[in-house]
């Protein structure tokens, strides 16, 4: 293919550089110009946090390209320090401006593409000048020699994943860090029960974590909430949020939400047909068609591709973007997909709600580590909405599972027929994904009814636990009776005429009783996800 083309590409980290670089990949003979306004492109913005515990020791792996390599490899001409400042969209110029030396100059395209990020939210706090960001290598430069020079207390605002994951890498360097996060919870795209562990987990690794309050001001070396607490901070790390780019697009009359983001279609293209916009700064359709705001870095290189194929002359199309995420919190796996509870409820959607703990692989191989399950889908159709995901080994793998899962439109149903790889060390001949499916099943079928752990208080059901007594022992749902799976055929006449509620660990041995009390005509509902999930969704509450 040769176009000739002279193609403008503004932003030269994710979307920007795998359109550039795709571009010279279809066309040998388009001229293809990369302007930044930054110090350097092509890095790895989500490494940067790990090099600041040293999990990255080295620097200079987190910039994987340099201009001169650039232009050796792809012949394209990447200049840094160059910042947009209007799209001239009649001319089809740029006004750049030459960050080193002050001089403006027009620059012609034919096609533009816009991938020029988001940028970090900086609330009007007294003394917010003061907090660091992290967004580049410039910024991780900035922050690595204030953590070294400055005393040990790091305070981070923002519990979000970036905060979360500077919060991890800044303990792990030895600092006390404390994180303010003014939601109730961590991790705000998960539900607040699936979050409760992983604010354990981060309390259990030294972390001081203040939930459901807000910073109210930042000082040399304290900062002060909202509940009028001071505490020590050398260093402050902002991390409340990113927005998204989308002046240059706004100033130049393209289609831009009311709430910030470039409005863009199925092709990539904004509402003018040569112009582009990928990456952070442009919205995408969440799993109900709804514009969204996704900062993820998956959806910034698909699109960067698929505009270089469009000003190819290939048919693309981007569809509905589920926002696949995950983190590491010390020892935890942390991962979503699609819609949260909390999300499908707002748009008024009551999903059915599945809560599942199995082990990554099989028990009886030494080395299991609890996955903490939730899947979301319609009580019709079995249309999956989201999942969520939160433990040890395989995590991942069950998130990005569920992920292909919705993508390819599998229902809920669906998931206990696929046929997943499987040896004790690895997983389960039912895989804690096919369980999923399986539990679905039961629930559409009726074989199961089930209620969840915010519907426990107040309930007029008996509530009847199965688990051992030195389980029970341990710790139980208030008013509940103890007794164990193996006896309760012994008990069925006693239940008789009560409406129940059955309970155990995880949801498994609740479901059969269920079954049991069920075949005797007992009106019995199972705990879904069991005292786990309950002890989880009550953390969350603060209990
Ligand atoms: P960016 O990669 O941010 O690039 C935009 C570039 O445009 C910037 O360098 C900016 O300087 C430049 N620019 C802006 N305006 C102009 C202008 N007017 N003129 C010239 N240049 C301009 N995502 C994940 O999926 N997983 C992760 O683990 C993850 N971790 C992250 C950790 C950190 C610390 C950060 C900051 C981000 C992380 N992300 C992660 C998000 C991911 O990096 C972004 O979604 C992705 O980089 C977006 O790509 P982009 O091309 O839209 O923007």
């Amino acid at each position: 293919m040769s176009t000739g083309l002279r193609v403008i590409i503004v932003g030269g980290v994710a979307g920007g550089m795998s359109a550039a670089t795709r571009l010279r990949r279809l066309d040998e003979h388009a001229s293809i110009t990369v302007l930044e306004r930054g110090e350097h492109v092509s890095f790895a913005n989500c490494g940067l946090p790990y090099h600041l515990s040293d999990a990255i020791p080295d620097r200079e792996s987190l910039l994987l390209h340099t201009p001169a390599t650039l232009a050796a490899r792809f012949n394209i001409d990447v200049q840094t320090r160059r910042e947009v400042l209007a799209i001239n969209r009649d001319a089809h110029t740029l006004t750049v401006r030459d960050l080193t030396t002050g001089a403006d100059a027009d620059v012609p395209y034919d096609k533009l593409v816009l991938s020029p990020g988001a940028a970090a939210v900086r609330p009007p706090l007294p003394g917010v000048e003061l907090a660091y960001v992290l967004r580049s290598v410039t910024d991780l430069d900035r922050l690595k020699v204030a953590i070294a020079e400055r005393g040990p207390n790091v305070v981070v605002i923002g519990a979000g994943f970036i905060g979360v994951e500077v919060a991890e890498n800044l303990r792990e360097a030895g600092k006390r860090v404390t994180v303010i996060e003014a939601a109730p919870q961590v991790l705000p795209p998960l539900d607040a029960e699936m979050a409760a562990p992983v604010a354990a987990e981060m309390r259990a690794h030294g972390v001081d974590l203040h939930l459901g309050v807000s910073v109210q001001a930042i000082a040399a070396d304290s900062i002060t909430l909202a509940d009028g607490s001071v505490l020590p901070a050398d260093v402050v790390v902002l991390a409340v949020g990113v927005k998204p780019e989308d002046g240059l697009a706004r100033a130049a009359g393209l289609d831009v939400h009311e709430r910030g983001g470039i409005l863009v279609g199925s092709t990539l293209q904004t509402n003018d047909p040569d112009i582009y916009a990928v990456g952070d700064a442009a919205l995408v359709k969440d799993p109900l068609g709804r514009d969204a705001f996704v900062a993820l870095a998956w959806g910034a290189n698909r699109q960067g591709r698929l505009a270089a194929d469009h000003i190819m002359g290939m048919p693309v199309h981007f569809g509905a973007h589920p926002a696949t995420a995950i983190a590491k919190v010390f020892s935890l796996a942390v991962a979503s997909t699609g819609l949260s509870e909390r999300q499908l409820r707002q748009q008024g959607i009551e999903p059915v709600v599945v809560h599942t703990h199995p082990g990554s692989h099989a028990g009886y191989y030494p080395g299991a580590e609890t996955i903490h399950l939730k899947l979301l889908f319609d009580g019709n159709t079995g249309r999956i909405y989201g999942a969520q995901a939160v433990g040890g080994a395989g995590t991942d793998k069950r998130i990005d599972v569920l992920a292909t899962a919705m993508h390819a439109g599998l229902t809920a149903p669906d998931l206990a027929d696929l046929p997943l790889a499987y040896a004790p060390p690895f997983g389960s001949a039912k895989d804690p994904v096919n369980m999923l499916g399986y539990i679905a099943q039961n629930l559409l079928d009726g074989v199961s009814h089930t209620m969840q752990w915010h519907e426990v208080e107040g309930t007029d059901r008996m509530i009847v636990d199965v688990r051992e007594p030195h389980e029970f022992a341990g710790g139980a749902l208030p008013g509940a009776v103890n007794i164990p799976l193996p006896t309760l055929r012994d008990h069925v006449e006693e239940l008789v005429g009560h409406k129940v509620l059955v309970n155990c660990q995880v949801g498994m041995r609740g479901h059969t009783a269920a079954r049991v009390l069920l075949d005797a005509g007992i009106d019995t509902v199972n705990l879904d996800g069991g005292y786990l999930t309950w002890v989880a969704g009550r953390q969350s509450q603060g209990a």
